[in-house]
């Protein structure tokens, strides 16, 4: 009889949110017109497409959005909230305070990397 079980060397990565298989990383997903790839965590394209849409925020320079999981600039308004910017020439302006890094749930997962 043969085995079933997959051996070790061809298990894949399992998204962390729905446990699907995924074969390959990174993940991409086209969101908004942009392409959106996530090596870690691991998510499926449906789930890493479903949190771009719950998590994206809104770019404050073009007014596009920006997906998770990605590079943002960040700027620090004078009410003490932040406007987060695409990591672009375009979006990216010279005045930008922060440089980080958006997660899941934006702000909370937010990691500042660098401090102009
Ligand atoms: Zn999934
Ligand atoms: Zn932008």
């Amino acid at each position: 009889m043969k085995p079933t079980a997959v051996p070790n060397h061809f298990q894949t990565a399992q998204c962390s949110e729905c446990g699907t298989g995924v074969a390959r990383l990174p993940t991409v997903v086209e969101f908004d017109g942009q392409e959106v790839h996530v090596f870690d965590p691991v998510f499926c394209a449906s789930c890493l497409l479903s949190l771009c849409e719950r998590y994206s925020v809104d770019c404050a320079n073009c007014g596009g959005k920006i997906p998770p999981y990605s590079q943002v600039g960040v700027l620090k308004t004078g009410t003490g909230t932040s406007q987060f910017v695409h990591m672009t020439t375009a979006c990216s302006t010279v005045g930008s305070a922060f440089h980080g890094y958006l997660g899941k749930g934006s702000l909370g997962d937010f990691y500042q990397v660098e401090a102009c």
